[in-house]
């Protein structure tokens, strides 16, 4: 069995979402009210037997792994550490792989961060115009890629340049590395698991293209995953 199966076994995910929500027995599950939109109704229910959760009013849901991630904005390999310490559970060391999604778990942060700067105005005002308030950031991740060229390669730094140009997160131009996304709008792509495997940043400027991906890298390959 894998140590992620092991966890997913071991958990009590309703134990792990009543401490942050308030459950009430419900069929053959509980419900309570959603901690990811303003639910009066309540529509979150979790299912103990299948070790899933679901919110009916915003379609949030998933495992406890996810929910731990959400709810404490961990990434995957932090989410399934604090897990696997409380359940007993040994993990081995994290490869290269889990090295790679942590980063860009941590340009996630970064990302989400600038759109709620003073620096992401353009970026709200672009998202507000099309529909899509502050819950839907939350939801999808969204962020914004100021516009300097420096800024994710200068807070990012210490995770190392070859790493973060593997993941196409800064790319080499005459004057040195410099960001791949410069003011742009940006939407993570996400695998099944809910991990960030890449970027789309979507153009506020004018600049071409309007739409620019992630490149192929180890974590991701063009037309093998849908968001
Ligand atoms: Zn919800």
């Amino acid at each position: 069995m894998s140590e992620l199966d092991e966890i997913r076994e071991k958990v009590d995910i309703v134990e792990l979402i009543s401490r942050y929500v308030a459950l009430k027995p419900s069929g053959k599950g509980y419900k309570g009210r959603c901690p990811f939109h303003p639910d009066d109704t309540p529509s979150f229910y979790v299912s103990p037997e299948k070790k899933l959760w679901h919110c009916f009013g915003c379609g949030a849901g998933g495992d406890a792994i996810g929910f731990l991630m959400r709810i404490e904005r961990l990434s995957f390999r932090e989410a399934l550490e604090r897990l696997a310490a409380e359940l007993g559970v040994e993990l081995r060391r994290s490869g290269e792989r889990e090295k790679l999604l942590e980063i860009n778990a941590a340009a996630e942060r970064f990302f989400r961060d600038a759109l709620n700067s003073p620096e992401g105005k353009s970026a709200r005002d672009y998202l507000l115009s099309r529909g899509l308030g502050p819950e839907v950031w939350d939801r999808y991740g969204l962020g914004y890629a100021p516009p300097s060229g420096k800024a994710l390669l200068s807070a990012l730094s210490r995770w190392g340049i070859s790493d973060l140009e593997k993941l196409g997160l800064i790319v080499k131009g005459e004057r040195g590395y410099r960001d791949r996304f410069v003011d742009r709008v940006i939407f993570p792509i996400r695998d099944e698991l809910g991990r960030t495997v890449a970027f789309a940043g979507r153009s506020l400027s004018g600049a071409e293209p309007k739409y620019l991906n992630s490149p192929n890298t180890p974590l991701f390959e063009k037309g093998t995953l849908l968001y």
